[in-house]
């Protein structure tokens, strides 16, 4: 059988760190399946080519099956001119993929339920969901305007969607949800926005499409503070570009490091693009002091939404789990000398592969 091509976009700072991590982690779970091709892109980008993105990169991306990508940007490059900055070429290329589903589990991890700044009682119920953030419409994509009004100024930033912008979205979420606890939680401003009405009838028309998922539909002030309140009754949430982004920064720190988190982005066409939600991390980088689960798991995340290796990913996700209950730490999430051995980003990686 022919390889699963995946483009490997290591970037900057810590980025190829964690993306060889990833890397070591995806051979081992799955021998000789893949190809990776590496992509320029970010600040070395621009060193080379001038350009953070040149068309050969997105090229690759775009004709591969999967991209995975470490993280971009640093100081060097913090005073180049805004059109080649690195966060440039990251836009591009979720632009060129069209993805416009960007997928975030919060999930906690039993071990390191101490880092969870809920109270306990709230954490040990279990913290298990999903964050559906629609990533291409809506008000970062609307018309953005600055005027005067009588002589004062003025600005506005346009909400919009389609109806076809919502409904794709939606089929993304409920699909996840089937494959889950069956449970979504559409959010919204419908008490509001006329956008919201639009979003919460075109979730409920698509709702009938899967009898056996349960919706339910939460205003995002309300979203906001159940997500702190009862964290375990949500299983997948679906909503619109800026909610979700602030949500999903919310759901991040209630699960602890930002070394821990993946990410997925997808579109209709399945290219997926997958990323830890982390940054380039210039502080520590090239001391080995990275934490590669973040980006380890966003490959788990590939397995299963591009190459439909579930098994695979388990195994991944379950590895991650016994490493961390054994007590192994970098230093992102070290807290305890006594039942805690501190290691290195190339360590853990080591760690994790002996699992598997
Ligand atoms: P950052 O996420 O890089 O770092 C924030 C803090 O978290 C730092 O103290 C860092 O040491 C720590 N950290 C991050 N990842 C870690 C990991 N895997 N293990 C251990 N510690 C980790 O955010 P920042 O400092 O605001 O940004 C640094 C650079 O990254 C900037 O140039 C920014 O533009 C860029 N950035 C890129 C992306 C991306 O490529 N997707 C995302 C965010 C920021």
């Amino acid at each position: 059988m022919s390889k699963r091509s995946v483009a490997v976009i290591p970037g900057d700072g810590i980025g190829p760190e964690v993306i060889g991590a990833a890397l070591k982690v995806l051979e081992k779970v799955s021998p000789n399946k893949f190809d990776f091709q590496e992509v320029a892109m970010g600040g070395n980008a621009i060193d080379k080519y001038g350009e953070p993105l040149p068309a050969a990169s997105l090229k690759t991306c775009q004709n591969a099956e999967a991209t995975l990508l470490g993280a971009v940007g640093g100081p060097k490059w913090d005073n180049v001119s805004p059109e080649i900055r690195p966060e440039r070429g990251l836009l591009g290329v979720r632009a060129g993929l069209e993805v416009f589903a960007n997928i975030r589990p919060a999930r906690i991890f039993q071990p390191l339920a101490s880092a969870c700044p809920l109270r306990k009682d709230i954490a040990d119920k279990g913290i298990d969901f999903i964050i559906v953030r629609e990533l291409t419409g809506g008000i970062y994509f609307g018309e953005h305007k600055a005027f005067e009004i009588n002589g004062e100024r003025a600005a506005s930033d346009l909400m919009q969607y389609t109806e076809h912008e919502i409904r794709r979205i939606a089929h993304v979420a409920f699909k996840m949800a089937r494959g889950r606890r069956k449970i979504l939680t559409s959010v919204d401003k419908a008490n509001i926005l006329t956008s919201s009405r639009l979003w919460r009838d075109v979730v409920n028309e698509v709702a009938k499409e899967y009898p056996d998922v349960t919706v339910n539909h939460l205003y995002v002030d309300n979203a906001s503070m159940q997500l702190i309140r009862v964290p375990s009754e949500f299983d997948v949430i679906v909503t619109e570009n800026t909610f979700g982004d602030i949500l999903s920064d919310e759901a991040s720190q209630i699960v602890g490091s930002i070394g821990m988190i993946p990410s997925a982005s997808l579109g209709d066409n399945n290219r997926g693009l997958y990323e830890p939600i982390h940054g380039s991390a210039p502080d520590i980088a090239g001391q080995d002091k990275a934490n590669p689960i973040g980006t380890i798991l966003a490959a788990a995340m590939m397995l299963r939404y591009s190459f439909e290796m579930s098994k695979e990913a388990d195994l991944i996700e379950n590895a991650v789990d016994e490493v961390l209950k054994e007590g192994w730490r970098t230093g992102d999430i070290y807290t305890d000398s006594e039942h805690e051995n501190l290691i290195g980003g190339k360590k853990m990686c080591d760690v994790i592969i002996s699992h598997l």
